[in-house]
């Protein structure tokens, strides 16, 4: 085993045993945002051995003051996250195999995504992906670190299927669209980031070394502003929860999924089409190069109309920016992408 880790080597509770069970271990990082950047850093610094980032956009300069990963010529270049991430992650320890999915979690491949994985990390910064995560965690007994932050203020807790409650036994319902601050309305400062991923990760390592007994078993809430730290002990699962008590995975088993989504903190709106579309980014470009300023990169095609910036991924997904009416959006997306 190289010096790399001898520190943490020396730190008892890690040890060779546990160094050696984190460079076979495998992680799923759900959003490459503030939180996930930062897990996939501290996690690769480690020598968790395979990291899979999954991340439906692409770095901008708004995302630098707290998004670590990230440099400024990957924001001007327009790098979708999950490859800006693999790319930075392979100058920090080349020896971390990163699976880099530029992609939107949905019902039809959260499945997928987490198997084969010994735990997941939440970074996303929406509920929908959340709860969806939760059911596909409990229906396959996967551990998964929920995490959230917004302001100055963070929450996380660690959910072991049928040991733990889970999300849903904690909050049965998911918040109302609009009814909790965002990073867009309430902004959002480094130092929770930093606490919540900290803490994230550190139950992270705990788990892949098998040192359950450290867990913290609570639902952890920081204002590192205000100064404010919560426990909310745990108990166990709620056995009328409906997706660890009943079995019952509506978000899983939703039938359609939601094909456009207001984006955090954007002025932007996601289009989704059906999985599967592929589009030819070359001949694409072509098509749209009277619109003047078309810019290009191996995964992208990003052009402007009007106002909006419109941003079309291989996937067939875009990014429109410069509106939060799904409306306008789904028209723009019609018009030159097509349906
Ligand atoms: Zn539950």
């Amino acid at each position: 085993m190289n010096e790399r880790y001898s520190r943490q080597i020396l730190f008892t509770e890690i040890g060779r045993e546990g160094q050696q069970k984190l460079l076979d271990s495998r992680v799923l990082i759900v959003g490459c945002g503030a939180l996930g950047a930062s897990h996939a850093e501290m996690l690769s610094r480690a020598g968790v051995g395979n990291i899979r980032i999954v991340d439906r956009d692409f770095v901008e300069f708004t995302n630098l003051q707290r998004q670590t990963l990230f440099k400024e010529r990957d924001a001007a270049e327009r790098l979708p996250k999950a490859i800006a991430a693999r790319e930075r992650i392979g100058e920090i320890n080349s020896e971390v195999d990163v699976d880099a999915i530029v992609a939107d979690v949905n019902q039809s491949n959260v499945e997928q995504l987490i198997d084969g994985v010994d735990l997941v990390l939440d970074g996303t910064d929406n509920f929908q992906v959340r709860y969806l995560l939760n059911d596909a965690c409990v229906k396959h007994a996967k551990a998964w670190i929920y995490g959230a932050a917004v302001s100055s203020y963070g929450t996380t807790m660690t959910i072991i299927p049928g040991e733990t409650p889970c999300l849903r036994c904690i909050f049965e319902d998911m918040p109302d669209a609009g009814s909790a601050p965002t990073c867009d309305t309430a902004g959002v400062i480094m130092p929770i980031i930093a606490t919540v991923s900290a803490t994230q990760v550190s139950e992270a390592i705990k788990l892949l070394v098998g040192d359950t007994g450290a867990l913290h078993r609570s639902l952890l809430q920081f204002d590192v502003w205000q100064n404010d730290r919560h426990a909310i002990k745990l108990g166990a699962p709620n056995p009328d929860c409906p997706a660890c008590g009943l079995h019952s995975y509506e978000f899983l088993d939703a039938e359609s999924q939601e094909f456009a989504a207001v984006l955090c903190g954007r002025n932007a709106v996601q289009i989704a089409p059906p999985n599967g579309t592929k589009i030819d980014l070359e001949s694409f470009a072509g098509r749209v190069a009277h619109l003047g300023d078309v810019k290009q990169n191996e995964y992208l095609v990003r052009f402007n109309e009007g106002e909006n910036e419109i941003t079309v991924f291989r996937d067939g997904r875009a990014i429109i920016k410069g509106t939060d009416d799904v409306s306008v959006a789904r028209s723009l997306y019609a018009r030159y992408v097509g349906t």
